[in-house]
């Protein structure tokens, strides 16, 4: 087993996901850049919690997890959502954690749906309920290169309620990243129209807002 994983580190060298150093899954320099703090934004009437300032690193450590499917890359993202769910003082016995859905294109592509995958574990290790209460109803646009305006439009009635759940509590939203609140604010519209109460929501990265 030594001699594998030896062999193994030969082969494929642990490298930072930040920038691509050989060493370990972050190193220091990269660690800097992604150090949980608390952060919080009101957004649309809607209170988004996050850890870390989006970044290049932070864009990086986003994709290795979302796009490549890498272990360490998600703890981050775990660790980063823990961390902000333990400051941000909610009823942990009276709160539930509603993942932002992926969509068909890409739950085919990765070959899993990364928020609510990472919310199971969140709900692990925080014993907080998940209630995948939400779908997504038509095809939406990726929003990398859409603007403010773009974002609002491109998220108008995406999502729906998933199934006939009625969940007691309140609800938390959870997504990697916030930048114009255009998924988040989206997400609490269509919740709170079908008569559930959104607290709020709590996001690994916030990003300086798009105009
Ligand atoms: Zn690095």
């Amino acid at each position: 087993m030594q001699v594998f994983s030896e062999l193994s580190q030969l082969l494929f060298p642990t490298r930072c996901y930040g920038c691509n150093a050989i060493g370990i899954s972050i190193c220091s320099n990269c660690r800097r850049a992604w150090h949980p703090h608390y952060y919080l934004t009101h957004i649309g009437g809607l209170r988004v919690n996050s850890a870390v300032l989006y970044s290049p690193t932070a864009s990086k450590i986003i994709l290795a997890a979302k796009e490549r499917g890498l272990k360490g890359a998600d703890e981050l993202i775990i660790d980063a959502i823990v961390h902000v769910l333990s400051r941000a003082n909610f009823d942990k016995h009276n709160v539930r954690l509603v993942p932002i859905p992926s969509s068909a294109i890409n739950r085919r592509r990765r070959g899993r749906s990364f928020i609510p995958d990472i919310c199971d574990e969140i709900s692990e290790r925080t014993s907080i309920p998940v209630i995948p209460a939400l779908r997504i109803l038509r095809k939406v646009k990726d929003q990398s290169t859409l603007s403010a305006p773009a974002r609002t439009k491109n998220m108008h009635g995406a999502f729906g309620i998933a199934q006939k759940i009625y969940p007691r509590g309140d609800l938390i939203l959870i997504d990697d990243v916030v930048t114009t609140g255009a998924t988040v604010c989206e997400a609490a519209r269509a919740l709170n129209s079908h008569g559930f109460a959104v607290l709020g929501s709590v996001t690994a990265c916030v990003a300086q807002p798009l105009r």
